[in-house]
């Protein structure tokens, strides 16, 4: 637990959620700045900063609650499509030092006319360079070794 962390504090019952789902190492709860209607968050207990802090026993645990989470997320809110989202560090968007995933719905697009200030979801930029066969390489090497 870190004493200066909002969402460790959470799971500490020191600050109320709107619980969706909890076992040993996941609390699962609703977004309280929703991009859409049945945003939620989805955490390990521990703290970890960034993903690649995380145990790996905590991240199977995580991986395991979150394809739950999307089925009853999507099921309860009517929706077929979502984003998972999971920002690493400032500059990539991260605001709360603690790793979390967002499962947030995708409206369709009719529903997203209507849904006012419920959010109409993730909007994506996705500025798309090439990939040429020398980068690749040099990158499939350092990433690999990295790997070891
Ligand atoms: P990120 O930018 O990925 O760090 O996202 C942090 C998210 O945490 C934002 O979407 C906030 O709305 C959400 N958030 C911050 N404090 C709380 C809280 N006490 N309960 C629920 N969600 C929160
Ligand atoms: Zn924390």
């Amino acid at each position: 637990m870190d004493d200066n962390c909002i969402f460790c504090k959470i799971v500490a019952g020191q600050i109320p959620c709107h619980k969706l789902y909890e076992d040993g190492r996941v609390l699962a709860f609703l977004d309280v700045g929703p991009l859409s209607p049945g945003h939620t968050l989805v955490i390990p207990k521990h703290h970890a900063v960034t993903l690649d802090d995380l145990p790996d026993e905590d991240a199977a645990a995580i991986g395991a609650a979150l394809p739950k989470l999307v089925k009853a997320v999507k099921s309860a809110t009517g929706t077929q499509a979502c984003n998972v989202l999971q920002n690493n560090g400032e500059i990539a968007g991260q605001v709360v030092m603690h790793v979390h995933f967002h499962i947030i719905p995708k409206p369709a697009a009719d529903a997203q006319a209507d849904a006012g200030a419920a959010g109409t979801g993730l909007g994506i930029g996705w500025p798309a360079g090439k990939l040429d066969d020398a980068t690749a390489g040099e990158l499939v090497k350092k990433i690999t070794v990295a790997l070891d």
